[in-house]
């Protein structure tokens, strides 16, 4: 039994059991073993004994004179390719592969040259460990990087990593066999790989992909582990199918990782939350998905990654993700909303309606209070204004007859005694006919007042005859104050014609009275025409009103001088007024006292009227 330690040489059990025969490193001896530390020791078919050191290349054993022959690394000629050297392989032609720290070399026997092969050949590392051959004749190569497998048809190298489904890149030295069905063993620093060589080509190593985490907020979200915790996990996310989470929870993520420990560059993640993504976000290396302030739905959230041929994974890890609406967005909350809202406006409508309504009813009754109470006093009014106006009338119209006989003996008594009697009697006679005539132009007044608008019918009037005829009739008037009367050309109007021309008679009449001393009256009779009616103005060169009095004079018996100034009863203007307003007009004053005034009065034109 050959022995090979690491340090102590190489060890020949001998027959006996019991003894060895030693085989040191001897630095003085080029015959001796040309390294104490030993790696393997492999017997090919003839029968020779290779053994190979860690540091002194590799020694073959001759038995004959039990020395060795050195094969050493020798940068100047064609030798093994590293001092530390590994396994050996036997290939059927006889050549020897030999797994060195720097290179695969393939030794030829015959020929006593080595080639050697390395990264540069397409190896995946130069630290080869272990080579084994497959039924269909190919090399399977484990390394510190990776196994590869070598096709000595094509001489090419096929690599495979942790990607592949390797326990590691890297594996051990010595540490691999082949069963005898053919499946291939290769242990390194995190276990083994078993595999069977003739399925691998075929095999696309589709590492599983779980999610690992759900944060919310940045934070972990915890699992709740009884009913009355509050959390969307009731499990670990990795075995979640579905979550739901409130709207508040506006910032939420998704950690996810492929259970493969491959080499991070050929790990590559794409994700996708449906419907809200159209399409695959590819992260990259990126292992986490953060989604903010989606919409209150339904969403999938879907990940996938690469395989070991660079394709993306058909397997895709889903997780279903229902956003519950804030109360206020719920349907119920919106109908509730909804039916308050309009029961509001309803019951505000009803009640607005109502009190609208009511208000209406209490508006009514005191209208009707109110009318029935005018309408009364109206009734009383016209009445009382009717029983006036016939006491007025009868009163002044049976008056008229004692005063006519007062005035007719006064008359007589003056002109039969006159200068017969003493002095006295003469003045008081004269102050009895005095009172008696101005009593009975009194009563003239107060009959015509309570005659206006006895009759009913509205006739054609022309104003121009009007005037010429108050002309006339007081002629003697104006020969006595030498007053001059000028007039525009008058219109035609409707209206009771008497009246009319008691109207003009009163307003020039009392123009020429109130004059100034010293100044001869001017009466200045013009009219405009104004939409729908005439105006009339009656201006003078008199003494004028104060603004105060200038609404009182048309009351009647309003005087605002006293008798022997000026004459007259006070009755003037108020009737005036009385006549405009049966003409459905208005009449005013304006003056300027000192300068004089002009009286305004209206009277609808003749379309209106009729
Ligand atoms: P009477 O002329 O009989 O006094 P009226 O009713 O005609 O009564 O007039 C009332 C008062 O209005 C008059 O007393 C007078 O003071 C004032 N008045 C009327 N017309 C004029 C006028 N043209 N100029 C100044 N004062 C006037």
């Amino acid at each position: 039994i050959w022995i090979g330690t690491y340090g102590g040489g190489l060890e020949l059990m001998n027959a006996d059991g019991k003894t060895f025969t030693h085989y040191t490193y001897n630095p003085s001896d080029p015959n001796s073993i040309s390294n104490g530390n030993i790696q393997n020791i492999f017997e090919d078919r003839e029968g020779n004994l290779w053994i190979s050191t860690d540091g002194g290349g590799l020694n073959l054993f001759n038995k004959k004179n039990n020395n060795f022959t050195h094969y050493l690394h020798d940068d100047t000629k064609n030798s093994i390719s590293s001092d530390n050297v590994y396994s050996l392989f036997e290939e059927k032609t006889g050549k020897l592969w030999i797994c060195s720290r720097n290179g695969l070399n393939l030794y030829d026997k015959k020929t006593n040259r080595f080639t050697v092969f390395t990264v540069n050949d397409g190896l995946p590392a130069n630290l080869t460990m272990g080579m084994l051959e497959d039924d269909k004749g190919r090399y399977w190569i484990s390394t510190n990087k990776g196994i590869s497998r070598f096709n000595p048809y094509s001489k090419t190298f096929t690599n495979y990593k942790v990607s592949d489904g390797l326990q590691s890149d890297e594996f051990k030295e010595k540490a691999f066999c082949k069963s005898r069905t053919g499946i291939m063993y290769f242990g390194g620093i995190n276990g083994f790989n078993q595999f069977n060589p003739d399925s691998i080509s075929t095999i696309a190593f589709d590492p599983p992909l779980v999610i690992t985490n759900f944060q919310i907020f940045n934070k972990k979200v915890p699992i709740a582990t009884n009913e009355n915790q509050q959390s969307p996990l009731k499990k670990s996310i990795t075995e979640t199918s579905t979550i739901t989470l409130p709207s508040s929870s506006s910032v939420f993520s998704f950690e996810f990782a492929s259970l493969n420990y491959a080499s991070p560059d050929k790990k590559k993640y794409a994700y996708i939350l449906e419907p809200f993504d159209k399409e695959w976000n590819e992260s990259g290396k990126e292992r986490m998905a953060t989604y903010t302030h989606l919409d209150p739905g339904e969403y999938t959230f879907k990940v996938r990654g690469l395989n070991n041929q660079g394709k993306w994974s058909p397997n895709i890890v889903s997780i279903k993700l229902i956003i519950t609406p804030p109360f206020y967005l719920t349907w119920w909350f919106k109908m509730l909303a909804l039916l308050l809202f309009s029961g509001l406006i309803i019951a505000v409508y009803i009640n607005r309606t109502r009190r609208i309504k009511n208000q209406q009813k209490i508006l009514q009754q005191q209208v009707d209070e109110k009318t029935i109470q005018l309408v009364l006093a109206n009734n009383n009014l016209t009445m009382k204004n009717k029983e006036l106006e016939q006491f007025a009338y009868v009163a002044s119209h049976d008056l008229q007859e004692p005063l006519r006989t007062t005035i007719g003996f006064v008359d007589l008594l003056q002109q039969q005694y006159k200068g017969k009697l003493d002095d006295k009697a003469d003045k008081y006679l004269a102050f009895i006919s005095d009172a008696s005539n101005r009593m009975r132009a009194l009563i003239k007044d107060l009959l015509d007042f309570s005659r206006i608008g006895t009759k009913k019918e509205f006739e054609k009037v022309n104003c121009n005859e009007i005037v010429s005829s108050v002309k006339e009739d007081i002629m003697a008037a104006l020969k006595e104050t030498g007053a001059s009367i000028q007039s525009d050309t008058l219109p035609v109007i409707y209206g009771h014609g008497t009246e009319v021309k008691i109207l003009f008679q009163n307003l020039i009449l009392n123009a020429i009275k109130f004059r100034k001393k010293n100044t001869v009256p001017q009466v200045i009779i013009s009219v405009t025409k104004a939409n729908h009616y005439w105006q009339f103005a009656v201006k003078d060169n008199g003494i004028g009103i104060e603004k105060q009095y200038c609404e009182r004079i048309f009351d009647i018996f309003q005087r605002l001088h006293n008798r022997s100034e000026y004459e007259g009863s006070g009755i003037g203007l108020s009737h005036c007024k009385k006549i405009v307003e049966l003409h459905y007009g208005k009449i005013w004053v304006e003056s300027v006292p000192g300068e004089g005034s002009t009286f305004y009065f209206t009277i609808p034109d003749s379309r209106s009227v009729s």
